[in-house]
Parts: structure tokens; sequence; C-alpha cells
């Protein structure tokens, strides 16, 4: 079947609020050709980001109403308690309100100059905490993994020849454990297998180093695996989910993408003593351990969250709006990261604007020549994000995100329509001059002006 049928049907909508080309010229000019400082209710479809804009189910809506805000022991957090645990075989559970605040804790307290940290890719909030505590956070992706243009099923996986001769190099007692993002977010939402991780289990167990996930995206990478990795066809997500948890000692999770939550986090834990220190740190800076700087509503809205998102329904509509969207820009002619990972399409701004110069961001002027022409809202991940420090990046990408259960397969028909006059239009796009340039995490508020 051609059509992806969403597998649910709306019961509440937000309206979305239509503008012209014209009106979105003027706010784009007003927005310093920066979207960050767009009104959202400017922006027809926003592509943003995938983090936290999910759409949540009637259950989780009647989940909110049930919470229970009770200071300490919460009916809320035992039920949110026990579908973790149901899922990841992990009791040692401390909710947090975010990915990274699970991510601070962990790093305080295993971090620290002199230590290093071993992940297929750091996502940027996980690099900065380990950064911050000192330690240097080292990247070990497949080759595969840095190609655009290569295929590979599992470009997500990290390269254990390179994680030995990391550790052989540094020496196990500086690596206090070794990361794995599922999906690899910043490789583009690419998948790691279950037998790379078992690898890197093995190496983990030789040099008697944990191994953490960070498991924002559990289901979309147990998904990948189902359907790409030999023997796994006939295996339930569920066990394929169970599988990945078990091989690791911890996890970081945000609940803002997998989570299917506007809001929410957790840290998972094997070691008894790991996890009191990381209760008495929760303490201090998020709350009590029973609600962890959320509302005893948002864990309910977590507990029923991830118990949806390992429906297989869901999990081929999401992945396969994904390819769809990837499929549609190539026949357009887009230059892309392939194959689609997850949560989002990657273009390759560099390859497509040969015209533009790294220094006039090629990333940038296509971010806003899509919203321009569609009142689309993409993200630039290239000399504007990265480029702070004076290199620029090896590829100039716009990543296009796919929010959770909001956009049918007609909104994204609009978005390859739009993206269609981008394409016919790319030799005409000007680059960029950034007029301010704020000293950290730039792209967020730095202003620019089209050149001539
Ligand atoms: C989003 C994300 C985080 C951080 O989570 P927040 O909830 O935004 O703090 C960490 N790692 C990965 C891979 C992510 O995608």
């Amino acid at each position: 079947m051609k059509t992806i049928i969403e597998p649910f049907r709306i019961k509440v909508v937000e309206p979305i609020t239509m503008t012209t080309r014209e009106e979105r010229t003027r706010f784009l000019a007003a927005a310093h050709f920066n979207v960050f400082n767009l009104h959202a209710h400017h922006v027809l479809i926003d592509l943003l980001t995938d983090s936290g804009t999910g759409a949540m189910s009637s259950l989780q809506w009647a989940g909110i109403m049930q919470g229970d805000e009770s200071y300490a022991g919460g009916e809320s957090f035992f039920r949110f308690q026990h579908v973790v645990a149901d899922l990841t075989g992990f009791s040692h559970v401390l909710p947090t309100h975010q990915g990274r605040a699970a991510e601070r804790i962990l790093f305080e307290l295993v971090g620290g100059p002199n230590k290093v940290v071993p992940n297929n890719n750091h996502f940027d909030t996980t690099r900065a905490n380990v950064e911050h505590s000192g330690a240097l956070a080292v990247d070990l992706v497949i080759e595969e993994g840095k190609h655009p243009q290569q295929r590979h099923p599992f470009k997500g996986n990290l390269d254990v020849a390179k994680l030995r001769a990391l550790i052989d190099d540094v020496g196990a007692d500086r690596v206090p454990l070794c990361m794995v993002t599922v999906t690899n977010n910043s490789g583009g939402g690419q998948p790691v297998s279950l037998a790379n991780l078992r690898e890197v289990r093995a190496v983990c167990d030789h040099y008697g180093i944990p191994l953490f996930l960070d498991a924002c995206r559990f289901a979309e990478n147990a998904y990948f695996i189902k359907l790409r990795e030999p023997g796994q066809q006939d295996r339930s997500v569920c066990d394929i989910v169970r599988d990945m948890f078990d091989l690791a000692d911890g996890a970081t999770i945000s609940a803002k993408k997998d989570g299917l939550v506007n809001i929410g986090g957790m840290l998972l834990l094997k070691d008894e003593e790991l996890f009191q220190r990381a209760s008495a740190l929760l303490i201090l800076t998020e709350g009590f351990v029973t609600y962890g700087g959320l509302a005893g509503r948002d864990l309910e809205a977590m507990a029923q969250g991830l118990q949806e998102v390992v429906h297989e329904d869901y999990l081929t509509y999401r992945l396969r709006s994904t390819e769809y969207l990837g499929e549609r820009l190539l026949e357009a002619g887009f230059p892309i990261v392939e194959p689609p990972g997850g949560h989002a399409i990657y273009i390759d701004a560099g390859a497509l604007l040969p015209h533009i110069p790294p220094a006039e961001f090629p990333g940038q002027a296509l971010v806003c020549a899509f919203y321009r022409e569609g009142g689309i809202r993409a993200v630039e991940l290239g000399s504007v994000m990265f480029g702070g420090g004076g290199e620029p990046p090896p590829l100039e990408l716009v990543r296009l995100a796919i929010p959770r259960r909001v956009y049918t397969q007609s909104h994204l028909d609009y978005v390859v329509e739009a993206a269609g006059i981008v394409f016919e239009g790319r030799e005409g796009l000007r680059g960029l001059r950034m007029i301010n340039n704020p000293p950290y995490l730039r792209h967020f508020s730095a202003q620019f002006e089209e050149l001539g």
C-alpha cells in the first residue's frame, strides 16, 4: 500500500495559521533570518525538532487528570517505575525533568578531569555535560557513519576496534563508562544493531568498564533492529528493547522523544551505590526521588507514552513517514543523509548549494528558503551551529525533524511540494552575513542579513 495510514484518528485539533510568501518574507527579515526568532504561529509545518513536540494520546491526557501530586510516594511514581521496570528490566529509576538533567547527575558522579568517555556520537548536551565535568568526550562511530551518501543498515554502530585502541591508549581506569546513543541523533538518527551492542559489551567486560545507553529513541532503534538485523524479524519490539537494556549498566533518557511526552526524562542505574549517590544529587537539584522535578501528572503521561511507543503499528507509521519524506526529497534531487534515519531527514546543503561558501552559511540560506517558500521551519546543523570556533564543520546539514503523531502524510506531501520550489530556485539562493555573533550556542540568537 502506498498510503501511510496514520494509526490514530484525531480527537483534538490545533489550527495552523496560513501565511503568504509575502508575509513570510517580512517575518523572516524581522527575525533577522534566524528561524529561532520566529513566532511559532507564523510557522506552517514546524520541523525544528522532534523533542517534546509530539502529540499525546487520549489515555495520556486522561493520565494527566489522575496525577498524584503528593510530595513523596505518589502513586504516579510507582506506576511510572513499574512501566519502566517492565520495559527495561531496571528497578533503579530516577525521574528527571529532561534528559540533560540525568546526564548532568551521571557525569557529576563519574566524570571529572583526566576521564575519557567514548560514545558512537555524543549528542550536544551529553558532550557538554561530559566536558563540563572536566572529562574528554570521544566519538567513535563506524566509518560509514561519517559519509552522508554511504548506505549501511546500522550506520550508528560504534567502531569496536577504535574503542579497544582508545582504552588501551588511555588506560581503562580513565574510562568511567562507555556510552552508546540509540538511535545516533548527531549521526543522522541512525540505528545501532544488537550485534554491535553485544560487541561493545564484550569489550567493556574485558576491561571492566560499565556500558550506558543514551536511550532517547530506544523504540525507533528496536524497530530498525526488527526490520534490518538478521534473525530479529519474528521477535516483538518489546523483546528487542529488553535485549538492548539487558546489555547496559545504566541509561540516560529524554522522554521528550520516545516517551511521547512534552517534558520529562530519567536516569536508570544498576549499581546500588551509584544509585544512592545519584538520588542524593537528584534531591539536591531536581526534587525528591519520587518526582525528580516533574509533576505527578507528567509521570502518568510518561508511563502511558512508554507503553504506546512500542506498538508496532505506531512504529511502522513513524519510520515509514520519515523514510517517505526522504524518498520524495531524493526524487526531487536533494542530496540527503542515506538511508533516512528514524526521526529526521538531513539535507546536505553544502552539496546542494555549491555556490555558497561555508563562510556565507549555505545551511542557513536553505533553512530561510524553506521558510520563505513553504512556511516550513527546519534547523541548520553546519557553520552556524558548529562553526563558532573558526574551522567550518565537515558537513553543512539542514535537518527536517518530524514530531511524533503530529503531521499526516498530506502535511509531508506539502513539505515535498515546497521543497520542489526551493530546489528549482536553488541557484538563485544567496548566502548570509552574521551581524551579531553571540559567544555561546550562537545558533539560538545569531542575527543575519542577506548578501546582495
Ligand atoms: C534530546 C537528547 C538528549 C537531551 O535530552 P533533553 O530532554 O533535551 O535534555 C540527549 N541525548 C540525545 C540523543 C537526545 O536526542
